[in-house]
């Protein structure tokens, strides 16, 4: 089995990967860049003209993974997780976007064939929901491609290493966390009873701004929540996802979940969901889930109820704190009486997690990718 890299060797995303035979091409995961405002499509020849790839498959829906999907030849069939699709379709749907539509689900554990390729999906834990490590077998060889993981999430990774080979030829591991010096995560159960402990401290409103689209984190707050005898409110756009996501994960159809809109033009779509108005929320203990381009809707909510002594947990990567509009978003939820408070953890592996893996399907040449720090993984390999 041949590999190349086409992107995302030496940075966090954008990760273009291609493992080909004599007689099949494809590609693990097809990623925009993720700093790129607008879309540039890399020089891959057979990727978005002709089509010369036997098969994409992404391994799970971030945009540094999934985003030139939406832009390659539609005769290349695209393969990724069932609940992928329908978290991507929804998304998709709310944003009245252009979607994908996937000639077949990954499924943990059941081998695809393309060509003389088999391709072997396992179920991993990440901030996205519905994430894959892809183990690929030709002419002898086995290539496992890690996509994004971790191990302090809600699934179990020594069930992971479990169903892992024990001997593979190359690893090709992602390594995010490994620029951050003595990173040690935090778990989402550790994070859920920080949550509980911040709630039980006020009665007033509470905040919490995180992705739509990070699964996990939803059902950590909601937990939280649920504890601490607060309702949860999701705008639309979660409550679409949620839903997506599968009936386990809290969403409207849940006793204590509600949906609201920001926008009333959305009003139709918000019927299909148990929901409320400002002036419900106004009466009640919630936890409600926002995004920065809510504040409009917050500054209004906040003429009809105290925010004092209230709570915006923030709970994403401390990156996006540098950008204007987040320094903007967050002074001006002080302004109206938020205390703001960080509370996240990460969706990538931690050294020793890395460590662990390796240790496990014991490769005999390791490709780092999705990483500002390769040179880590030298006297590994
Ligand atoms: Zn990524
Ligand atoms: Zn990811």
């Amino acid at each position: 089995m041949e590999i190349v890299i086409h992107r995302g060797e030496n940075q966090i995303g954008g990760n273009i990967i291609e493992i080909s035979t004599d007689k099949t091409r494809i590609l693990l995961d097809v990623g925009r860049e993720l700093d790129e405002e607008e879309v540039r499509l890399p020089d891959i020849d057979g990727l978005f003209d002709v089509p010369a790839f036997d098969a994409v498959f992404i391994s799970h829906y971030h945009g540094d993974h999934i985003g030139l999907a939406y832009y390659i030849n539609k005769r290349i069939p695209l393969y990724l997780g069932e609940a992928s699709v329908r978290i991507v379709q929804a998304s998709d749907a709310y944003k009245n976007t252009e979607t994908i539509h996937p000639a077949g689900f990954l499924v943990h554990g059941k081998p695809i064939s393309i060509g003389d390729i088999t391709v072997t999906p396992f179920l991993c834990d990440h901030s996205a929901f519905d994430s894959y490590m892809l183990l690929c077998e030709a002419d002898g060889e086995t290539v496992l491609y890690t996509g994004d993981f971790r191990s302090n999430g809600r699934k179990s990774f020594d069930r992971l290493l479990h169903d892992l080979p024990q001997k593979i030829d190359k690893l090709i591991c992602e390594g995010t966390t490994l620029s951050r010096e003595g990173y040690v995560p935090v778990t989402e159960a550790e994070l859920e009873e920080k949550a509980v402990a911040l709630f039980k401290e006020t009665s007033a409103p509470i905040f919490v701004l995180q992705s739509s689209a990070n699964i996990d984190r939803i059902v950590t707050m909601y937990r939280a929540a649920k504890r601490t005898g607060r309702i949860f409110l999701q705008e639309l756009f979660m409550a679409e996802l949620a839903t997506a996501a599968g009936k386990s994960i809290p969403n409207p159809a849940f006793d204590d979940v509600y949906a609201f809109i920001t926008n009333p033009k959305r009003y139709d779509a918000l019927t299909k969901y148990r929901r409320i108005g400002k002036d419900g929320i106004a009466k009640s203990r919630f936890v409600m889930c926002v995004r920065s381009s809510m504040l409009r809707y917050m500054q209004s909510l906040s003429e009809q109820m105290n925010f004092d002594g209230g709570l915006l947990i923030y709970s994403m990567w401390s990156g996006y704190l540098k950008q204007p509009e987040m320094e903007a978003f967050l002074c001006a939820c002080e302004d109206m009486g938020l205390k703001v408070v960080e509370l996240h953890t990460s969706g990538h592996a931690d050294a020793d997690t890395i460590k662990r893996l390796i240790a496990h399907v014991n490769p005999t040449e390791i490709i780092p990718v999705h990483t500002e720090n390769a040179a880590w993984f030298t006297p590994m390999g």
